[in-house]
């Protein structure tokens, strides 16, 4: 997972550019990163870290003036966590200079990269992005020829913003597996991940990029708009309404809020007859899912867990060790709440099962006294290859074990899913039920063709 956005035709870029990152952040906290242009030579600033780590007055005033800047934050799904990963990509070719921001996976890029490395081309990442770029060096013609003629070769997720002198080139794949949005503020436009990074600028969400859509914008104006490829159906990643993205973006024409409350009312109706004095949430995934199920139940809606927000999300660190550490630091279990209760616990998904494991175990030392643990999504059981880091099967709890033995190792009194079709339900736009995802994760059928093994490194 990673957060793009990409503002031209304003004196302020660099800053709304960062401001916009900073609502992006829980996409990502590994590294930030901004490229500008418009007035002097394209400029790029990385670091690794939280966005706050590389946006100081000097750099975003005095270092980076220009009218048009993309931004990237980093969650490392398919390379090295580093600096020389970190977005943007800046490079300078017989087109000029230009830049990139992406995020997705590009499922084909080991063979592609191999092709090109047979030919000669040389890389200095290790990142699927990269490839993107030395199609576009390579390609002639007008721009929109040429990105839609680079895209043609990709396969996969990528929702891409490109940065070339004032223009600024939005791009979602075909399948429209992540979110690319559009806004407009006074007379510049942005292109985002989430609608929540326009509205934090004041700006106004125009409309979704589509699937298969370029969209290039210059000088305040949408110049062309057109699609490289178009797919049967739509495979949005249902898991961006389940956990990924923040509550107040719009997705489908619904907040992901809305979604999430659905989510919860599906849930408590699939419990119906589960008797609780509380239901709490797992901060804070779960919260909106947990307030959907009280209003839906009439059970009392608690929030029984502090939640540290010094230590980041806990999910988004790349090894084991420091996921279970973080998970440790970061959610205390309140007593008068839990001690001595019924409760029902809400949590957004199990993937490993570490977060559960441990806050269950926590919660009994505190004194619950019956524990109905419940999930706003089914069981994760195909590892995701289109941008989300759920490991490979093997280190999937759900994919190796029955619900039943799930039960059994997380000791509670009841654990329920969220049932598929009520996910859909729940996610799907007002107007049309019709299942617009990608579910791969929950039943294993994937829109296109996988990789064998999901790649972490180059060697
Ligand atoms: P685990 O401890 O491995 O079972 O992870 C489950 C927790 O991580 C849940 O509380 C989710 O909120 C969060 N989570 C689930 N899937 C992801 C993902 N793909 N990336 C980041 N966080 C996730």
């Amino acid at each position: 997972m990673c957060g793009i956005i990409g503002v031209e035709n304003n004196e302020n870029a660099a800053v709304l550019v960062s401001a916009g990152l900073l609502n992006l952040q829980h996409r990502g906290e590994e590294s930030a990163g901004i490229t500008i242009s418009g007035k002097e030579k394209m400029k790029t600033f990385k670091t690794m870290g939280l966005v706050s780590t590389l946006f100081n007055e000097d750099i975003l005033i005095n270092k980076l003036p220009g009218t048009a800047a993309i931004g990237h934050v980093r969650y490392t799904t398919s390379s090295k966590s580093s600096l020389l990963n970190a977005q943007p990509f800046q490079i300078s070719c017989i087109h000029g200079n230009l830049a990139v921001v992406h995020n997705g996976n590009i499922t084909n890029f080991h063979q592609l990269r191999k092709e090109l490395l047979k030919k000669g081309s040389i890389f200095n990442h290790t990142s699927d992005t990269e490839i993107l770029l030395h199609y576009i060096a390579m390609s002639k013609g007008n721009l929109s020829s040429i990105v839609a003629n680079s895209l043609k070769k990709l396969e996969g997720a990528f929702s891409i913003i490109i940065l070339k002198d004032k223009t600024l080139i939005g791009v979602r794949d075909k399948n429209g597996y992540r979110p690319l949005v559009l806004g407009k503020i006074g007379n510049s436009y942005i292109i985002a991940s989430e609608s929540c990074a326009i509205e934090a600028l004041s700006g106004k969400y125009v409309r979704d990029i589509a699937p298969g859509e370029i969209i290039i914008i210059e000088n305040g104006q949408i110049r062309k708009s057109f699609f490289y490829g178009k797919s049967k159906k739509q495979n949005t990643c249902i898991f961006e309404q389940v956990y990924f993205s923040r509550p107040d973006s719009v997705m489908f024409s619904k907040t992901v809020r809305k979604a999430r409350l659905k989510m919860g009312e599906y849930l408590a109706e699939q419990m119906r007859g589960i008797k609780a004095d509380i239901v709490m949430p797992v901060p804070n995934s779960g919260y909106f899912a947990a307030l959907g199920f009280s209003r839906y139940s009439n059970i009392i809606f608690e929030n029984g867990f502090i939640r540290n927000y010094y230590v980041g999300r806990s999910f988004i660190k790349p090894s084991q060790s420091l996921r279970d550490l973080t998970v440790k630091l970061k959610l205390l279990p309140i007593k008068e709440v839990v001690s001595g209760k019924e409760i029902i616990v809400i949590d957004d998904s199990i993937v490993r099962g570490t977060t559960s494991k441990r806050l269950i175990d926590v919660l009994k030392r505190t004194g619950a006294k019956k524990i109905h643990f419940a999930f706003s999504c089914p069981p994760i059981i195909s590892p995701c290859y289109y941008g989300i880091d759920t490991p490979s099967k093997e280190h999937l709890i759900a994919a190796n074990n029955s619900t039943e033995r799930i039960k059994k190792y997380l000791g509670v009194d009841s654990l329920t899913f969220l049932r598929l079709d009520n996910l859909i339900k729940a996610c799907a736009p007002e107007s049309r039920k019709e299942n617009l995802f990608c579910c791969s994760c929950f039943n294993g059928k994937y829109p296109t063709k996988v990789p064998k093994k999901i790649y972490k490194e180059i060697v």
